[in-house]
């Protein structure tokens, strides 16, 4: 069948493209990455159950990247400012729930949360966003896009891998989304990202 005859793809990255109310100057707006776990597991790195379990068969998040038009972004804006387990206790089962790192050896997910804070977090980081802002913000948003029932809406369901040729059927559900390769990622037959116009205060409240 057509469908075999397309790869794998190594990981789908769905990157919602979300503007930015006057949150910062420093970037023009937020890639909000989520990934499917059977993608992230179908590549030469391995990859490890977290700590907490097998993720559920969903979409993870992994980060709410500031960006700038360009395609350049900004990173590492604070080398300072480490996450704080204090800061987001409240939220840390969500987090393990919904942004479960994926990498070896397995974790409880804080050193990736760490990571996507430093490189990514600091560069947003305002009177209006600080960490547990940073954190809340991405958990509300994977929450109101439900890319699980866009895929179910789609006729697509939850799979251990996901096909470049489901794409277009995903798009149907997603119609402000768009395919995108803008950060290099992997095999160019591969449906690797997908931007979504979406009004970042509006979601994120
Ligand atoms: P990025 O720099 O692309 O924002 O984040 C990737 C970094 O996070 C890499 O160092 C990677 O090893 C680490 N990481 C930990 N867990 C995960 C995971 O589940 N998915 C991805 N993509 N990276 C992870």
């Amino acid at each position: 069948m057509k469908l075999i005859t397309f790869s794998v793809f190594i990981k789908l990255l769905i990157i919602q493209y979300l503007s930015v109310l006057c949150v910062s100057e420093d970037f023009d707006f937020f890639y909000f990455v989520q990934q499917w776990p059977g993608s992230y597991c179908d590549t030469k790195h391995s990859c490890c159950y977290p700590r907490t379990g097998k993720p559920a068969a969903d979409f993870g998040i992994h980060g709410l990247w500031p960006q700038n038009k360009d395609g350049s972004y900004p990173q590492n804006c604070n080398r300072d400012s480490s996450l704080n387990e204090d800061q987001i206790s409240d939220l840390t089962s969500s987090l393990q729930k919904d942004w479960p790192s994926l990498s070896c050896p397995s974790s409880t997910g804080f050193r990736f949360w760490s990571h996507e804070w430093e490189k990514h977090g600091t560069c947003a980081e305002s009177e209006e966003i600080d960490q547990h802002g940073y954190f809340e913000a991405a958990l509300k948003l994977k929450e109101k896009a439900n890319l699980l029932q866009a895929l179910k809406s789609a006729g697509i369901h939850a799979l251990p891998v996901i096909y470049t040729a489901f794409f277009p059927r995903l798009k149907e559900s997603l119609p402000s989304a768009t395919a995108s390769n803008n950060h290099g990622l992997r095999k160019k037959n591969m449906v690797q990202e997908l931007n979504q116009t979406m009004d970042f205060m509006t979601w994120a409240a």
